[in-house]
């Protein structure tokens, strides 16, 4: 067996990544494992792993050969552990990872794209720590922020290789994601003609990749700003969804100036991996609905109302408005339900 180069994707599965960004992420692994599948060399060498992170991480695929390697479905969850992100990684890598021995040649340098679009909301000093000191000089790492809400000072512990990725442009995701298969292929070359450290492909200038400036300071909040995502309960499935909605400046003809409200992107389903990934304490900031734009129907059971807040445990669930009496599926509490005009404030998640 020729020897093998291991590649681990490390990719944050955060509320604000749902909707778009997941599928465009889902798509870009896809094609980026379709691509690779066509090269012999790396059909040959190649073997990936993928591992999420919210407030928890988990491993999606444990290390792979690629022949064999199908993109998985990705998850979300609430919160931004790096710290367990990086903590699973390195589970992953001890567990897998050939070294070199006087018996057996191990594997090349494994090679680790991490993809994070907000701020960790848990401490990363010790894990960043154990990085440095065990990972940092036999790794290469790739760290991709997604999104001008990312603390690159931070990524910059991780790694030199930090780059920015500008999502808002509708054609930039196809562009990074070739970007990614290009810099693996000419890495599995790299790693076998033994050359040192990771060669990493020019970036177009204005393109949607670029360094980041590593000068920037770190946005200094736990809670990522440019989006809010409520986590709801459906009554009649008990299902889980999202409602996210996405910042927006608005003219305020009482202050003359603007301010910053939350227009409706959508609203989507999520499965149970959701509660698995998510922060035990989710702390979150509450925010007046006064600041929210539209309201969505509930993707799980199609009610109108899918924005109603439980009485007693501050949780968000849809109505049945068939039935005059509402159970929340979270708490189990049962009431007549009265629809309140006034505005109220309500739990966001940290994002
Ligand atoms: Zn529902
Ligand atoms: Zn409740």
């Amino acid at each position: 067996m020729s020897r093998r180069f291991p590649i681990f994707f490390l990719i944050d599965v955060s509320e604000s990544m749902v909707g778009e960004p997941i599928m465009q992420v889902k798509e870009g692994l896809a094609n980026i494992i379709k691509e690779l599948k066509t090269d012999p060399h790396a059909l040959e060498t190649v073997w990936l792993s993928i591992i999420v992170f919210a407030g928890q991480a988990k491993t999606l695929v444990p290390l792979q050969e690629l022949v064999t390697f199908y993109p998985p479905d990705l998850p979300i969850g609430s919160g931004t552990s790096l710290s367990h992100g990086l903590g699973q990684l390195m589970f992953e890598m001890r567990r897998n990872v050939i070294k070199t021995s006087t018996e057996r040649k191990g594997d090349w340098k494994p090679l680790v794209f991490l993809f994070t679009d907000g701020v960790p909301t848990s401490d990363t000093h010790g894990a960043i720590a154990e990085w440095q000191q065990n990972w940092k000089n036999s790794v290469n790492m790739v760290a991709i922020a997604i999104g001008d809400q990312t603390d690159y000072g931070l990524l910059s512990q991780l790694t030199e290789n930090v780059l920015f990725f500008n999502d808002n442009k509708g054609s930039s995701y196809k562009e990074f994601f070739k970007w990614i298969s290009a810099s693996i292929k000419s890495q599995s070359v790299a790693v076998e003609q033994n050359r040192p450290g990771f060669q990493m492909p020019e970036t177009e200038t204005g393109g949607a990749l670029s360094r980041a400036d590593l000068s920037k300071s770190s946005p200094g909040n736990l809670i990522d700003d440019n989006y809010a995502v409520f986590a709801a309960k459906c009554q009649t499935h008990r299902r889980p969804y999202l409602i996210k909605y996405g910042k927006t400046m608005v003219a305020n003809a009482q202050s003359w100036g603007q301010v910053a409200m939350y227009r409706l992107i959508n609203a989507y389903q999520v499965d149970q991996t959701y509660f698995e990934l998510s922060d035990e304490s989710r702390v979150s900031k509450r925010i007046s609905t006064e600041k929210l734009i539209g309201a969505p129907s509930c993707p799980c059971c199609g009610s109108q109302v899918s924005f109603a807040l439980c009485g007693h445990c501050n949780n968000i669930h849809c109505i049945d408005l068939s039935n005059p009496i509402s159970t929340c599926p979270w708490c189990g509490v049962s009431g007549q339900y009265g629809m309140s005009s006034g505005d109220f404030d309500v739990n966001r998640t940290q994002g």
